[in-house]
């Protein structure tokens, strides 16, 4: 019998109505014969309804009990999900990251899984009991209720099926399946039938947030079957696997804004060895992610430092860089938030010259001024005005030809 994991998303339980077509599908695969394992998120805007109750209390809540209070929206939609299976007539049990286990590191907000039991799901499995699992938490090993950061629960959903070796880890979202570009920024956007982890792994970790990242990488490592799919309707997908298993190729396979993206200036520092290490070193030890760097040219021994962080740590990330700041007597930091980062993505970038002229050339059609450039072989990034975002991902994206004359409309 195929055992099947499936994670559904916020949107595709968020209210009472979507949970019951939810559980009526769940119903569906396991009279056909399927063992299904479920994932689930909380209801959709639930966890940023939660977010914003703790902000109004503190910009800086205690890691500990933020995700403590985050946890809940998971857990809350998969008992509703298991009293609607029940209410079906199927015997269903919900179970929350803690009484798995699945056990994480310490990293409040972006924990990592370290293990993860499946003693008690197999048990349930085999008492006919459908496992409804709360996605996106776990247990640290001091007992804390962590998070695996926003959109966690696919990392979950991903991690169970390598654990208990599923035959296949669908993830059932608003969408069907990946495309070049966000469908609802770039309508144009085509809709993509397979995808290599590699490109899916940078589109993710770029701003597609179809997929958690995390979910990916897991994936590939453990060779986990992984689908993305409409909740809503159920003709097209998308299978995300090896690269040899894909015969096209194009040289850019997508274009992707970030969002949660910010930048820190460090104004007129000494232009000498170990500034740069004293100033991220402690935002290293705080596991706080420094993506572009840049230091400009020095002039009288001295230089500024630019850099980037997600904005979700930005409040913390300043307060470490103005005590570094202070210390090495800067003149200046300044703090950014008005800034989105857009990227071209494809295993086409390292061979092909000229691809970052053209995007740059989209950009300026635009009049949309860059103001950081990064560049790796499978990527080109331009950080610009927050205002120009989406402008900016249509122009890119038309600029590579990606575009679809068959319009997507997204389902509701
Ligand atoms: P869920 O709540 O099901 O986890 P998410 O909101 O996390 O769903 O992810 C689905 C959303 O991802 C889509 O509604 C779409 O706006 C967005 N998205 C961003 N980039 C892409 C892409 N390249 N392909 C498909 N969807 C994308
Ligand atoms: N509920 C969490 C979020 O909104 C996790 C998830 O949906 O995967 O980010
Ligand atoms: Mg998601």
């Amino acid at each position: 019998m195929a055992l099947i994991v499936k994670k559904f998303g916020g949107s595709s339980v968020a209210s009472l109505g979507h949970i019951r077509r939810v559980a009526w599908a769940i119903a569906s695969a396991k009279e056909k014969g399927e063992q299904v394992v479920v994932v689930v998120s909380a209801m959709g805007g639930e966890t940023d309804r939660l977010l914003k109750l703790s902000e109004e209390i503190t910009s800086m809540p205690a890691g500990r009990e933020q995700d403590a209070l985050l946890a809940t929206g998971e857990q809350a939609c998969s008992a509703l999900l298991a009293i609607t299976l029940e209410s079906l007539g199927h015997r269903a049990h919900s179970f929350t990251g803690m009484q798995l286990p699945l056990i994480t590191d310490e990293n409040q907000s972006k924990a990592r899984i370290i293990d993860l039991k499946t003693d008690i799901l197999k048990k349930a499995i085999n008492d006919g009991i459908i496992p409804v699992v709360a996605g996106f938490q776990g247990v640290s090993e001091s007992g804390n209720i962590t998070t695996l950061g926003r959109g966690g629960s696919d990392t979950t959903a991903v991690a169970l099926a390598a654990a208990l070796k599923a035959n296949c880890c669908e993830i059932y979202t608003d969408v069907d399946g990946v495309y070049t570009a966000d469908p609802n920024i770039c309508p144009k956007a085509r809709h993509i039938e397979k995808i290599a982890f590699s490109e899916m792994l940078e589109l993710a970790s770029l701003g597609a947030k179809v997929m958690h990242v995390r979910s990916i990488e897991l994936a590939q490592k453990f060779q986990v079957p992984l689908v993305v799919k409409s909740s809503f309707n159920g003709e097209r997908q998308t299978w995300i696997v090896n690269e040899e298993d894909i015969m096209e190729n194009s040289i850019i396979k997508g274009v992707t804004l970030e969002k949660n993206v910010s930048k820190i200036s460090l104004i007129r520092i000494p232009d000498c060895p170990g500034i740069a290490h004293q100033i991220l070193e402690p935002l290293a030890e705080a596991a706080i992610n420094v993506d572009m760097i840049i230091q400009n040219a020095s002039i009288d021994g001295y230089t500024d430092l630019t850099f980037t962080i997600p904005t979700t740590d930005l409040n913390i990330a300043n307060e470490l860089v103005n005590k570094v700041a202070r210390e090495i007597k800067a003149l200046e930091v300044r703090a950014d938030n008005n800034i989105v980062k857009v990227s071209a993505v494809g295993i086409g970038i390292k061979t092909n010259p000229g691809v970052a002229a053209r995007m740059f050339k989209a950009l300026s059609e635009e009049n949309i001024n860059i103001e950081m450039i990064s560049t790796s072989e499978y990527r080109i990034s331009c950080v610009i005005e927050e205002k120009y975002g989406e402008l900016g991902v249509r122009a890119v994206h038309h600029a590579f030809g990606l575009e679809n004359k068959n319009n997507h409309q997204k389902e509701q």
